[in-house]
């Protein structure tokens, strides 16, 4: 079964909103894996958005996903990868469509970072190399 990295980011943990995340998320069907709060530390966030390196947003991203608690989870289910970002919506809160995450509770206002509550792997690869960073031998 395919599977994906769901991170419910720190202003959404902040907010409460770590339970809606996984509320759309279990009413899609898929399933929860693995759940695990924890803040996350600067050198496996510069692992995991290394794709991002040099663009004017990295740093403040960084320090925006250091900033505090978080809820990590593995998510698997059919074309999850796929499907969850269709649920996350875009990732400007101002572009993504209502009904989505983002649309429905995403913040970028004069903010450094879209403060845009979720993140989810883009690809298989992806979310392989991103559970690898965060989750040991799973
Ligand atoms: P996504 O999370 O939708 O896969 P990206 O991988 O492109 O988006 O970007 C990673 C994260 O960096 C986004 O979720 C968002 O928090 C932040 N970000 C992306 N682009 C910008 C931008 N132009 N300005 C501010 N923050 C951004
Ligand atoms: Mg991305």
């Amino acid at each position: 079964m395919e599977r994906t990295l769901v991170i419910v980011k720190p202003d959404g943990f902040a907010r409460g909103l770590t339970g809606e995340v996984l509320r759309r998320i279990e009413a899609k069907g898929y399933t929860l894996d693995t759940l695990q709060i924890m803040t996350a530390d600067r050198d496996r966030l510069a692992q995991h958005y290394a794709e991002h390196e040099g663009k004017p947003f990295y740093q403040p991203l960084v320090d925006f996903m250091a900033s505090g608690p978080a809820t990590f989870a593995i998510v698997s289910g059919h074309r999850v990868i796929e499907g969850f970002r269709a649920i996350a919506g875009a990732t400007d809160p101002t572009a993504a469509a209502p009904g989505s995450i983002r649309g429905d509770l995403g913040r970028d206002w004069g903010l450094a970072v879209q403060q845009n509550i979720v993140h989810g792997s883009d690809s298989p690869e992806s979310a392989e190399r991103e559970i690898g960073i965060w989750f040991a031998q799973r």
